[in-house]
């Protein structure tokens, strides 16, 4: 018998009934945990006022730590678990008890607090119900969905509860909803998914950019000190526990050796393969998350899915979307400097993705395909626009260029091309991407950077995977009308007229 006297309580004062009883050690016992609990339960009952019979405390588990066995007892009320209800024994390797914690309800206080509900509970029909018009709210359901009766304290008193648990993807999220059985109201939902701020170190773009120097080499990915003023500390928002670079909207574990950390500190300079990785999860989560902004979100999300990505294809120079079934994925290639070590180029493959998310199969002809590129190179353009300083601002991958074979260019493309439609057209989907970004770029002028972003944006939902220049024109009018009553129809025919794409 244990002496409540002698040992340390925590009391519930409430109802005088010791919490918690610790500092003492009882003699050996015989048998296993749960055994050995119950024993001491069955001893005990009256000293720890726990007035539930021991039928009512349900064994459930054993969980085993370094230095001791926790055997937990739940408190029912009429064959339905009361939340938050028990009763934990801990054992030590000596299969000495060394504490005890009740949280158990009174049961002289069960009745009462419970009340009598005058309507009985609603069927179980209506309760499906419910939870189908919240797991629309949520999501997608991606896992089974696990319902249970139970007694929920509430403001002091219990209520008959279900409780209810399922996963969504897009977003992923873990809920459990708890709902109460007489009227059907939602008295508590809550997301358990995990996730975590991490830190990491990135190039906002790129280096050229934020040093301001072009003289800048590659040196076979050697980390130097020039680079120490480029790099920035981030937060890298979301991560989901298992310490992988995996959020609501990016997932690097396609990567080879994808970057882990359980400390969700991902700080490494460019010399480190794990840097792309960071550089790749915080780019396209920040574009992400600014798409959002615009108001494409919920049900008119774009892309507002984990993307996989490979932050390390291999030696060639050249990155791209996928948009095979089962893949949509991006992959960064390694030729001459890392491509996912460029933020500009990060994110033309991103805008790739995007469009692919909102017309599959966009780009059937090669026009299409020049309007995917010039996209591409005027999401990076507008997204980085406030980090770069003027001739900079209209140049795409300058830090990518500097790897070429036969001394670095300038930058791979420009936003502000002087190239004529048909004239100036050459069959090559990068080169003629040009003529559209100039014209996105214009657009972007005219209406400044969030209304022309968002009616880019909006504009790739009125075409179809056989678009060309002038369907694309054409949306980028109706969306402005759709979304700002047009007020810039004018100015917007002028652009596409001046580059010889409207007649
Ligand atoms: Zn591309």
């Amino acid at each position: 018998m244990i002496d409540i006297n002698k040992w340390k309580v925590r009391w519930d004062k409430e109802n005088y009934i010791p919490k918690k009883i610790y500092g003492f050690e009882t003699d050996p016992y015989e048998g296993t945990p749960e055994e050995v609990a119950e024993t001491f339960l069955k001893e005990n009952l009256d000293i720890l006022k726990i007035s539930a019979v021991l039928d009512d405390l349900k064994y459930d588990k054993v969980t085993e730590s370094l230095g001791a066995s926790t055997v937990l007892f739940q408190q029912y009320y009429e064959d339905t678990p009361i939340h938050g209800a028990w009763v934990t024994v801990h054992i030590n390797k000596q299969n000495r008890i060394f504490m005890v914690k009740n949280d158990t309800v009174p049961v002289s206080r069960l009745n009462e607090k419970i009340g009598i509900a005058k309507a009985g509970p609603l069927p179980e029909s209506e309760i499906d119900l419910i939870i189908k018009k919240k797991i629309e709210e949520h999501g997608i359901l991606n896992s089974d969905i696990q319902k249970e009766t139970m007694i929920y304290p509430l403001k002091g008193n219990l209520r008959k509860a279900w409780k209810v648990k399922f996963g969504t993807k897009e977003p992923a999220a873990s809920w459990i909803l708890f709902i109460d059985r007489t009227d059907g109201h939602i008295i508590e939902e809550r997301n358990v998914l995990r996730t975590a701020k991490g830190k990491g170190i990135v190039f906002i773009p790129n280096p050229v950019v934020t040093l301001d120097r072009d003289d800048l080499f590659d040196e076979v990915d050697t980390e130097q000190d020039v680079f120490k003023k480029a790099y920035k500390t981030v937060v890298l928002n979301d991560l989901e526990t298992g310490g992988y670079l995996k959020g609501p909207y990016v997932d690097t574990t396609n990567t080879p050796n994808a970057a882990k950390s359980s400390s969700f500190e991902f700080k490494f300079t460019r010399e480190d393969d794990r840097f792309e990785e960071v550089m790749a999860y915080y780019h396209i989560d920040a574009l992400q998350r600014y798409i959002q902004s615009l108001g494409f979100k919920n049900d008119k999300g774009i892309l507002s899915h984990p993307i996989k990505i490979n932050a390390h294809g291999g030696p060639d120079d050249n990155s791209y979307y996928d948009p095979s079934p089962g893949k949509k994925d991006i992959t960064y290639g390694d030729g001459g400097v890392d491509d996912a070590e460029d933020g500009d180029i990060i994110l033309h493959e991103y805008g790739h993705a995007i469009q692919e998310a909102i017309i599959p199969g966009f780009g059937q002809k090669s026009e299409g395909g020049a309007m995917g590129e010039g996209f591409g190179d005027y999401v990076a353009g507008t997204f980085f626009y406030k980090y770069k300083k003027k001739p900079r601002k209209v140049r795409i991958g300058e830090w990518d260029a500097k790897g070429y074979p036969g001394g670095g260019a300038e930058c791979l493309r420009r936003l502000d091309s002087q190239k004529q439609y048909p004239g100036d057209m050459t069959g090559e989907v990068h080169d003629d991407g040009e003529i559209w970004s100039a014209c996105l770029w214009k657009v972007k002028a005219l209406l400044g950077k969030k209304k022309a972003d968002t009616v880019i944006l909006e504009s790739h939902f009125y075409l179809s995977q056989y678009s060309d220049f002038r369907d694309g024109a054409d949306a980028i009018i109706t969306a402005e009308r759709n979304l700002y009553g047009g007020k810039k129809t004018r100015g917007l025919i002028k652009i596409f007229k001046d580059r010889g794409i409207f007649s």
